[in-house]
């Protein structure tokens, strides 16, 4: 079953084989995670989008990726601000307001029971009427979800850092769907990670307009070209994370700005990392052939991340999640 691909006739036959053996009935258990769908909390496993939801059929959908950590909430309310931002730009009608949303996601972490998880929340476009190609006639569908912390990286390659390919895809541009809507249109990332593995990277960055680098897979990308660092100010999203950086910079009185960077101007570059709420700041060591510094994570870049955690496990822009339930309760 492992070797499973689609439309292999043996395997399709002893899927079909599998779903009418009768399962064993598993207790409901939300350790793997537990999602928030059609005004009902699930486990995981039985969260299910019907097949008509343009949030499938066309990738017509918003997210928010938030993470928790020692029980609290990191930027909760940037997070939900630009959740509600990125609603309206994709004129979704979001049926909650953002006091029920964050205790739905409250609701979803505590049912996991979790302290160190990932909690997305997402609107899609809904079904409408079958047939209708009318957008107006969708009903949106908002859901929420929180597993065991995600990471862009496994753990030892954000200790020691990513190798990272260049990749002549162009990310989608921000004058085709605005890059502050943080979107589900990633085929191009995808593709993408396949140009990366097969030149033996383990992530990629994606050009766009006049040959700029733009972002990855799930990060915003830093470089330290003698004291300042630079990072791209268009066709990317706006990182939470991003912006964290600029402040822990401020703090530590580092030089920062946002600019175009080249293909080539990331190969002289002393630094370079990755920022991102699915591991915080990623040393990049490697850009295709090219060593960056002395192909571990710069000083800088483990100066920074070192204050990010501190700083979050001293309570910065910490929210609890379980704190008002207890109270409650
Ligand atoms: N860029 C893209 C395309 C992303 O999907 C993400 C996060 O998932 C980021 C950048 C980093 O954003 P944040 O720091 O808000 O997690």
């Amino acid at each position: 079953m492992d070797n499973y691909q689609c439309g292999d006739i043996e395997a399709i036959a002893m899927l079909r084989d599998l779903t009418e053996r009768p399962f064993a009935v598993e207790p409901m258990s939300y350790a793997a995670g537990c999602a928030f769908i059609d005004d009902d909390y699930v486990s995981l496993r039985d969260a299910k989008l019907p097949l008509m939801d343009w949030g499938f059929t066309r990738g017509d959908a918003c997210q928010d990726t938030i993470s928790v950590r020692g029980g609290n909430f990191f930027r909760l309310h940037d997070h939900v601000v630009r959740f509600e931002d990125s609603c309206r730009t994709l004129r979704y009608a979001c049926p909650f307001t953002r006091e029920q949303i964050v205790s739905v996601m409250r609701e979803c972490v505590r049912r996991t029971g979790l302290t160190e998880a990932t909690v997305q929340i997402i609107m899609t476009r809904g079904a409408g009427p079958t047939g209708s190609r009318d957008p107006r006639e969708c009903r949106h569908r908002f859901m929420a979800y929180c597993v065991p912390f995600i990471t862009v990286a496994k753990a030892e390659q954000l200790a020691q850092g990513l190798s990272v390919h260049i990749s002549n895809r162009w990310r989608l541009p921000s004058e085709t769907v605005p890059s502050e809507i943080k979107n589900y249109h990633w085929i191009d990332f995808t593709l993408a990670l396949f140009d990366a593995y097969e030149h033996d990277c383990d992530s990629a960055l994606l050009l766009g307009k006049h040959g700029l680098i733009t972002e990855g897979p799930g990060f915003n990308v830093f470089a330290l070209f003698d004291d300042r660092l630079v990072t791209p100010g268009e066709n990317v999203l706006a990182g939470i994370t991003r912006r964290t950086v600029f402040e822990l910079c401020v703090e530590l009185g580092i030089r920062h700005r946002e600019g175009p960077l080249l293909p080539e101007d990331l190969a002289r570059a002393s630094e370079i990392f990755a920022s991102t709420t699915a591991g915080g700041l990623v040393p990049i060591v490697r850009i295709d052939e090219t060593t960056i510094g002395d192909g571990g994570p710069g000083p800088l870049t483990s100066r920074l991340r070192d204050l990010y955690w501190r700083k979050r496990d001293a309570g910065w822009y910490a929210t609890p999640v379980y704190e008002e339930l207890e109270n409650g309760e």
